[in-house]
């Protein structure tokens, strides 16, 4: 059994399929590549780090062990395959450009050692490509997918193995890695994450879709992360959240994660490439992406988010679009740029969800309007109006009044030293819409 971002006991398609045999040998290898690439996170290996400790605990309560190994991914795996000669390798299918080559050359190699190699779901609740529209391809629009998706029959929730039968972890020499774990940071895990879906639909639930977009209120359920590792089961997560009323907005937004993952699926190239191409010409001005990225944009809501993100390796929802809009629309800068710097410092960042939510944004994705402007001002009003946000992480506004907290002055900016806005909001993104309507 090969984990990779399935890191979990409960509902997981490729273990339950790997106990069918007596002897199951498992294995995580942590990727060095991943690792020292530049939108690495060390939150987010932090949280791998958590999840994997707490995976390899919920192993050894079934008697069996758990290999984590570092190194290049593939030579790894098949160095392990090659001290554990198994007939068959279970593993869970995913959808990036990079995973889908790791799994290629693997299926290639094993297929030359005559070793079965099964790919299962598990990743989505409904794996990319179940549903398609009538012409093919991806679901371009999400509401039609919506529709299909909510058609699809299924499969029921796999209990966790009460034995995984493991005989050769004794005989295979332990080269695991050396896991350092920071207690500051949010707890990864399958233990957390059910803990906190128990907890999401017993008290947070009901009240998702009046609470969702108010930063200021804990009125998410902060389950990204978990979803991210496959430290709870997407399906699992769904098939509870119906039990429950007014729980649609809840799994719509889970859906939009599926659908997302049936775009790179079939466009393993949106991570990098216009999905729909605006023909935008880019500014690359260095010192409006230092103020965006350090939060001194002066700009209150754009800040606060900014400031959260470096903080805590999160942002709200509803301030990741603002953030984004803003770099895209008032600073006129390449989403790419703005996509791997969010890819940098999130704990649930996610290739299909981060750069398509990004392209979303920048009007080069799934988003028929490429003029669509979130304005920060108003954005900030509306969301967080009496600024508890804003106050929470913008400690220079945080003893003013919500109204000038929302608007300070420039008399006030001079005297809390919060920086003057970089730019003006209506004239930047003026000459926004003319570059876009002359492409
Ligand atoms: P909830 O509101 O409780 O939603 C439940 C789950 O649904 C989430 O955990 C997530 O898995 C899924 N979900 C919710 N909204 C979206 C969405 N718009 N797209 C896809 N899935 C969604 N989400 C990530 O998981 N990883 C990312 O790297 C990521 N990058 C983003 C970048 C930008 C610019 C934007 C606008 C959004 C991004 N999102 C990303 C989506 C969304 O912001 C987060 O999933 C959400 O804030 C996580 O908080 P939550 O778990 O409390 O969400």
């Amino acid at each position: 059994m090969v984990f990779t971002r399935d890191l979990r006991v409960i509902d997981n398609p490729a273990l339950v399929a790997a106990c069918q045999s007596e002897n199951v040998s498992c294995l995580f290898v942590l990727d060095n590549r991943i690792l020292a690439s530049s939108t690495s996170s060390p939150k987010r290996v932090q949280f791998l780090h958590e999840a994997l400790h707490d995976l390899r605990s919920s192993i050894e309560e079934r008697q069996a062990h758990l290999e984590i190994r570092e190194g290049e991914w593939l030579k790894e795996v098949c160095r392990y395959l090659e001290e554990t000669l198994p007939q068959h390798v279970h593993i869970a299918d995913d959808h990036s450009s990079y995973a889908k080559n790791r799994l290629n050359l693997l299926e290639t190699w094993c297929e030359s050692q005559s070793i079965a190699l099964h790919r299962h779901p598990g990743v989505t609740v409904v794996e990319p490509g179940a549903v398609q529209p009538g012409s093919g391809g991806e679901y371009k629009v999400f509401t039609p997918y919506w529709r299909a998706w909510s058609l699809v029959p299924k499969r029921a929730v796999l209990p966790a193995p009460k034995t995984i039968g493991d005989s050769s972890s004794h005989e295979v020499v332990s080269h695991s890695a050396q896991l350092h774990l920071d207690p500051g940071i949010t707890k990864g895990g399958e233990s957390h994450g059910q803990e906190r879906l128990s907890r999401w639909l017993r008290d947070g639930i009901a009240r998702y879709g009046g609470a969702r977009d108010f930063p200021a209120i804990d009125g998410t359920s902060s389950l990204s992360p978990y979803l991210h590792f496959g430290c709870i089961s997407p399906l699992q997560v769904v098939i509870l959240a119906q039990q429950f009323d007014d729980s649609e907005a809840f799994i719509r937004q889970v859906v939009w994660r599926d659908f997302y993952a049936q775009i790179l699926d079939f466009h393993p190239e949106a991570s990098q490439h216009d999905y729909r191409s605006r023909g935008d010409d880019w500014v690359y001005c260095h010192e409006e992406f230092q103020a965006w990225v350090n939060g001194t944009t002066g700009f209150p809501l754009v800040d606060a988010g900014m400031r959260q993100l470096k903080s805590d390796g999160l942002m709200h929802n509803r301030v990741r679009m603002v953030t984004a809009s803003f770099l895209i629309k008032d600073l006129h800068q390449d989403w790419r740029r703005g996509a791997r710097y969010f890819m940098s410092q999130l704990i649930d960042g996610d290739v299909a969800s981060n750069y398509l939510n990004w392209q979303w944004v920048a009007g080069t994705g799934t988003d028929a309007n490429p003029h669509r402007i979130l304005n920060p001002a108003t954005q900030a009003k509306r969301f967080d109006p009496t600024a508890v946000y804003i106050r929470k992480w913008v400690p220079e506004l945080a003893e003013l009044s919500p109204m000038d907290a929302l608007d300070p002055t420039s008399a006030t900016r001079a005297l809390t030293g919060y920086p003057q806005a970089i730019v003006d909001h209506r004239e930047r993104t003026q000459i926004f819409k003319q570059r876009r309507s002359r492409s």
